[in-house]
């Protein structure tokens, strides 16, 4: 029944909706005793998560059911904040129904990130998670909600054909919308009224992780949290379009060592060995990538508290980080986790970040709702990628001209490679298959 599950899994394309896209049909080949369902959407300003929990909570928890069923695991927990009203009664609910089948719920504090795998996995289990480990060596595995979703849609044999996603920010009705797969920004920016503003920015994902489009030729992808809409000038995209290399000597020269970055990173304070103001003073040398201090930068999850909540300079240890976590990667460095000799810092509770103050300090009050959800969008032409996953591109296998429904396999999976599959967001014509993108447009 396992390599069924795994098998529908694959053949679906489902991947990790919520972080970079780690095929699903890898993660459920695990054996754990806990599934967690990460409903924290501890970005400001996302809210597919609570509108699916809210919505379509069967589906979810079939989902949810199924991966306890190919994990083997005995509880499953929606975790979930208790602000999200209707989406925790709806949690809870479902948790009641399907008691004597392992379902819980864990109802996470307000704060930023409780989304982490490491951070919610310490928060509802009280296990740590070892450096640069994944939860599957405490036991457990974290999924997010769609991804839920749509292994229930993959037990169907039905494809993986459109996200879930937030637009907000400068748009004239933000929204919880069903897009296809592949729709061009555009088109979703217009569905939802379009931007309001001249001059603007999209960030795709939430204001602290996520990154500025550098043009509206993106389409949607099955890891599209959100698209926000922000003025060109505000602090959220400055602070994302900077030249990483000029980051580094701004920081290494602007660092005023007060070390509130480490006081404050969540992995710092659940016991691992990262110390971002340790690193700043490694960042202002030439080989900042060769000091020993600098395979701490390993350990960063890029969460951005420091640069975007703890600095009173303003700079930017996640950036230093990221550029010197790049060249360790390339050089093929690697960690050697201290397991469970982690101790979490006595002052982690007091310490995380309510998500209200982070929202004021990062200006986003005016733009934080709950946006009702508006339906499934239609899309004439769809782009899209074959790679929307951690790992290889897939392989087309259509050709200009070919004539495809909705949910046709359009990339396959290469050979002995970690890969996800990839299907039509639309049914229509193969226009082009080129630059690893596929588009199709209706007939
Ligand atoms: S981005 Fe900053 S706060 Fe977040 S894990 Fe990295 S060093 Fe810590
Ligand atoms: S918070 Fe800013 S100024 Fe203080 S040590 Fe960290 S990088 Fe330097």
């Amino acid at each position: 029944m396992k390599q069924q599950i795994i098998e529908k899994i694959r053949n679906a394309g489902v991947v990790g909706a919520g972080g970079a896209g780690l095929p699903a049909h890898v993660k459920a080949d695990a054996a754990v005793d806990t599934v967690l369902v990460n409903g924290a959407s501890c970005e400001p300003l996302l809210m597919s998560d609570p509108y699916l929990l809210e919505a379509e909570i069967e589906t979810v928890v079939s989902g949810l059911r199924t991966l306890m069923e190919c994990t083997g695991a005995a509880r499953g927990i929606l975790c979930l904040k208790g602000k999200h009203g209707a989406a925790m009664r709806s949690a809870r609910a479902a948790a009641a129904r399907h008691a004597a089948n392992g379902l819980e719920v864990a109802e996470l504090e307000d704060f930023y990130p409780a989304g982490d795998e490491h951070v919610l996995v310490h928060e509802v289990l009280g296990r740590t998670v070892p450096e640069r480990g994944i939860p599957l060596r405490v036991g457990a595995v974290v999924s997010n909600v769609e991804s839920l979703y749509n292994i229930a849609l993959a037990m169907r044999d039905e494809p993986v054909t459109d996200r879930y996603l937030t637009v907000t920010g400068e748009v004239r009705r933000p929204m919880v919308v069903k897009a296809p797969i592949g729709a061009p920004v555009r088109d979703v920016l217009d569905f939802a009224g379009g931007p309001v503003i001249a001059d603007y920015a999209v960030v795709d994902g939430g204001p602290m992780m996520g990154r500025v489009l550098s043009g509206e030729a993106h389409s949607v992808t099955k890891t599209t949290s959100g698209l926000l809409v922000l003025p060109k000038d505000h602090a959220v995209v400055t602070g994302k379009v900077m030249d990483p290399e000029r980051l580094r000597r701004i920081t290494a020269t602007v660092c005023c060592q007060c070390s509130q970055c480490t006081d404050l990173c969540p992995r710092n304070l659940l016991g691992h060995s990262l110390h971002p103001h340790k690193l700043m003073r490694a960042a202002g040398t030439a080989d900042f990538a060769s000091a020993s201090i600098a395979r701490e930068a390993l350990l960063c999850s890029e969460c951005g508290v420091c640069e975007k909540f703890a600095c009173p300079m303003k700079v930017s240890p996640r950036e230093v980080n990221a550029l010197i976590k790049k060249t360790l990667t390339a050089e093929g460095a690697t960690w050697e986790s201290r397991g469970n000799e982690l101790a979490a810092h006595m002052f982690r509770k007091e310490r995380r970040i309510p998500t209200a103050r982070l929202v004021r300090r990062l200006n986003l009050e005016r733009y934080d709702g709950h946006p009702a959800f508006a339906g499934a969008m239609e899309a004439p032409l769809v782009r899209i990628p074959l790679r929307q996953h951690i790992g290889a591109p897939s392989l087309p296998v259509v050709a200009v001209g070919d004539i495809v429904r909705k949910g046709c396999l359009v990339g396959e999976i290469p050979q002995g490679t970690m890969a996800a599959r990839v299907h039509a967001g639309i049914g229509g014509e193969v226009v082009s298959v080129a630059d690893g993108m596929i588009t199709i447009k209706v007939r």
